[in-house]
C-alpha cells in the first residue's frame, strides 16, 4: 500500500465512493479507507434527485444508476385518505425530469463497481484514528496499518465523523422531539410506481416512495423509537392510522426507527483537511436531500482538489469549497426543518390550515415550480462566492457544435461557451493563459451569450447582450486570475500558436 498519496478519503459511504472515483478518474493517487468490513446492506437513502443525475452524467456514472432506478414523476398529497392535491414532478430544461428511486445499498454497489473500473478499491476494516497536519502534508494514522502521508484528507465518515472530532469542529443544531420510522414493504395493492405520496395527518406525517409496482418505502414520524423492533403488524397499524389502509404490507423487508438531528458544521475545511456529506451536515429525511447534498459536496470539491494538486489553483479556489457548500447545506437544513415542522404539526387547527393551504397551493403554478426546483436541487447556486461573478446558477444542458451537448464538455476543466458566430480572437490571450484548464465550446443557439462554466456546471460569468467580446474576455481573465495560476510561459507560447492557427 502506498504510504504517500495525493488524497486519503475517509469513509466508503456514497459520498466517499463518488469522490474517490472522481479523483482517480483524473489520475490522482487516492486511498479510500473504511472502518466497516463491507458496504452497508441497508437501503437508507432512496431518492436520487435530478441535479444529482446530471452530475452523475458528467462524471460518467449515470447509466447503471438509471438502469437500477424506478422513476417517479408525480407527487400526490392525501390527508386522512382524502386527496388534497397533486404536483407533477417535471422540472424543465433537463433530461432528468423525475426522481430516480434507487436503494442506497444498490447506489453504493454501483459506485464500488465504478471505482473498480477506474482502478480504485476500498480498504475495508481500516479505521482512521489520528490526523496531524505537517509541512509535508497530513499524517494519517490508521488502526492496524502503516501511517500514510497525504497532500489532502477528506472526511466522508458520516454523522459521527472521527475527522470532524479530531479537528475539534462544532456540529451545531438540535434533535427533533419525534422519532422516524423507515420501512421497506411489499404490498398486494397495485401501486402507481411513478407516484410518490405525502400524507400529513393528525396522527403524524407519513410519506410513501414507490420502488416498483409492489414495493415501497414508508417514512413516518412516530412518537417513540425505543419500543422494540418494528414488525409487519406494527407497520400495518401505522399505515392504517395514517389514512392509507390500501397500502397493507404483506412483507417487511427492512425497517428502522431512529431519532433525527439537524446539525451542521460552519467550517468544512481546516487547512488540507476537508469534510463532506453527513460528516458536515445532517437533517430530517423529509425532502430526501441528505445523500444528494453530500454527493454534491463531493462534486464541488473534486475539481478543486484536482486543480490544487496540478498546481493550477490559487488559495481562493480551495477556500471557496467550505463557503459555497456550507451556504447550500444551511439552506437545505432550514428548508427541510420548515417542511418537517409543517408536516409534523399535531395541532388540529394548524393541521386544518396546512391542509387548506396545500389544497390551494398545489394548484398555483409558481408554488409548483418552486417545489419542483427545490426538490430537484436545481435552485442550488453559488451567488456571492468569491470565485463567481453574477448569480452562480446551474448551467442547463444545451446544444453545442463540438461536443454536441454542453454536459459532455463538463466534469473536466472550465468551459468557455461562445456564440458560434463570434470571432474567437478576443479570447486568444485568455486561451493562452488558461488553456491548460479551459476549453472553448460553441453554443448552437443563435442568441447565446458569452458564458464561463465551471467544471462542476455552475455559471462563473455571463455577459449581458450589450457586453463586447473584448470586455467579456477581460472580465473573465480578471475572475480566473484571482483563482487560477496561469500556464507556464513555454506552454503559453505553444498555446498562442494553437489559438492563432
Ligand atoms: C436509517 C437511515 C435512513 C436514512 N434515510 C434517508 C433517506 O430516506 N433519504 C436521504 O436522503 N438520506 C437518508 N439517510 C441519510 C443518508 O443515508 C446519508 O445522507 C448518506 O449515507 C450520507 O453519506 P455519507 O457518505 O456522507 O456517509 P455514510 O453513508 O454515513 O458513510 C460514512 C462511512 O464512513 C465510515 N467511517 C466512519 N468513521 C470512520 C473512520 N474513522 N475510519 C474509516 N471509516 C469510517 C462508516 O463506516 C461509513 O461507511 C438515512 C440514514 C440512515 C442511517
Amino acid at each position: 500500500m502506498d504510504t504517500r498519496v495525493d488524497v486519503v478519503v475517509v469513509g466508503a459511504g456514497p459520498v466517499g465512493l463518488f469522490l474517490a472515483r472522481e479523483l482517480i478518474r483524473h489520475g490522482l493517487s487516492v486511498r479510500i479507507v473504511e472502518a466497516s468490513a463491507h458496504q452497508s446492506q441497508h437501503s437508507k437513502a432512496l431518492a436520487i434527485m435530478p441535479r444529482t443525475l446530471e452530475i452523475f452524467e458528467s462524471a460518467g456514472v449515470v447509466a447503471p444508476v438509471l438502469a437500477a432506478a424506478n422513476k417517479v414523476a408525480d407527487v400526490s398529497i392525501f390527508s386522512g385518505g382524502r386527496p388534497l392535491g397533486a404536483i407533477p414532478f417535471s422540472p424543465k430544461n433537463t433530461r432528468y425530469d423525475y426522481v430516480a428511486m434507487v436503494p442506497q445499498d444498490v447506489t453504493e454497489a454501483i459506485l464500488v463497481q465504478e471505482l473498480a473500473a477506474v482502478g480504485g478499491r476500498v480498504e475495508y476494516h481500516t479505521e482512521l484514528i489520528g490526523l496531524e497536519s505537517t509541512e509535508q502534508g497530513v499524517q494519517v494514522r490508521l488502526l492496524g496499518g502503516a501511517d500514510v502521508l497525504a497532500r489532502f484528507v477528506v472526511g466522508c465518515d458520516g454523522a459521527h465523523s472521527t475527522v470532524r472530532h479530531l479537528l475539534g469542529l462544532p456540529f451545531e443544531g438540535g434533535a427533533y422531539a419525534q422519532a422516524f420510522l423507515l420501512a421497506d414493504i411489499d404490498t398486494e395493492t397495485d401501486l402507481r410506481p411513478g407516484e410518490m405520496l405525502l400524507c400529513p395527518n393528525a396522527a403524524g406525517a407519513m410519506a410513501c416512495f414507490p420502488m416498483n409496482a409492489k414495493r415501497c418505502r414508508i417514512v413516518a414520524m412516530v412518537d417513540h423509537y425505543d419500543v422494540g423492533e418494528p414488525d409487519l403488524a406494527y407497520v400495518n397499524r401505522l399505515v392504517e392510522a395514517r389514512g392509507m389502509p390500501q397500502l397493507r404490507a404483506t412483507r417487511l423487508i427492512w425497517a428502522n426507527r431512529f431519532r433525527i438531528h439537524h446539525r451542521e458544521t460552519p467550517q468544512m475545511r481546516d487547512g488540507a483537511i476537508f469534510l463532506a456529506g453527513d460528516a458536515a451536515h445532517i437533517h430530517s429525511p423529509f425532502g430526501a436531500q441528505g445523500m444528494n447534498n453530500g454527493l454534491q459536496d463531493a462534486w464541488n470539491l473534486a475539481w478543486k482538489l484536482r486543480f490544487a494538486l496540478a498546481g493550477w489553483a490559487k488559495e481562493p479556489l480551495l477556500e471557496s469549497y467550505s463557503a459555497e457548500r456550507h451556504q447550500v447545506a444551511h439552506a437545505v437544513i432550514r428548508g427541510t426543518d420548515a417542511l418537517t415542522r409543517v408536516m409534523a404539526t399535531r395541532s388540529p387547527l394548524l393541521g386544518a390550515l396546512r391542509n387548506q393551504a396545500l389544497s390551494i397551493l398545489t394548484r398555483v403554478p409558481a408554488f409548483r415550480a418552486l417545489f419542483v426546483s427545490r426538490l430537484s436541487e436545481f435552485d442550488v447556486h453559488y451567488r456571492g462566492s468569491t470565485i463567481v461573478s453574477g448569480n452562480g446558477a446551474r448551467a442547463a444542458d444545451e446544444a453545442c457544435l463540438t461536443p454536441e451537448r454542453l454536459f459532455q464538455a463538463l466534469g473536466n476543466g472550465y468551459v468557455l461557451l461562445l456564440p458560434a458566430a463570434l470571432d474567437r480572437q478576443a479570447f486568444a490571450a485568455l486561451a493562452a493563459r488558461y488553456g491548460h484548464c479551459l476549453s472553448i465550446v460553441n453554443a448552437r443557439a443563435e442568441r447565446a451569450r458569452i458564458r464561463l462554466i465551471r467544471p462542476d456546471g455552475y455559471i462563473a460569468y455571463e455577459a449581458t447582450e450589450a457586453t463586447s467580446a473584448t470586455s467579456a474576455a477581460r472580465a473573465i481573465e480578471r475572475l480566473l486570475g484571482e483563482q487560477l495560476q496561469a500556464a507556464p510561459a513555454a506552454a503559453m507560447s505553444e498555446l498562442d500558436g494553437a489559438v492563432a492557427a
